[in-house]
């Protein structure tokens, strides 16, 4: 969040449009509620692929090139930290995260996450 007190228009809970925390940019907002549903993993806990298992992911003949390519590059961004909309299977679930909000910038897609009206991320 360096730079952010002298920016002109800082990020804020009651604004669509502010300076993007990741490009910087006076950029529109668009905000987004959160919706939860259990990990699907059988293992009962988040899904991590980091490694050796990201290296045999990389190799996995099951998978074309570009599929392959293109899950290395989601799981490098996971394992990196990085918080982004991915498109994923379609869901359906009731609860609602209250108290959580998400905004995304148009410029660059970056993601905020914002709790009890505070941004926490990035
Ligand atoms: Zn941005």
């Amino acid at each position: 969040m360096n730079g952010v007190s002298d920016s002109a228009t800082p990020p804020a809970f009651d604004r669509t449009t502010f300076d993007c925390p990741h490009c910087h940019a006076l950029a529109e907002q668009v905000w987004l509620n959160a919706y939860a549903q259990p990990v699907a993993n059988p293992a009962g806990i988040p899904l991590r692929i980091a490694g050796e298992g990201l290296e045999q992911l990389s190799q996995n003949p099951q998978f074309p090139p570009a599929v392959r390519e293109q899950k290395v590059a989601y799981w490098n961004r996971v394992n990196a930290g990085e918080v982004f909309l991915d498109r994923w299977a379609p869901v359906e679930t009731d609860w609602l995260v209250a108290g959580l909000e998400l905004s995304v910038c148009r410029n660059c897609m970056g993601m905020a996450v914002w709790l009890g009206g505070r941004m926490v991320h990035p």
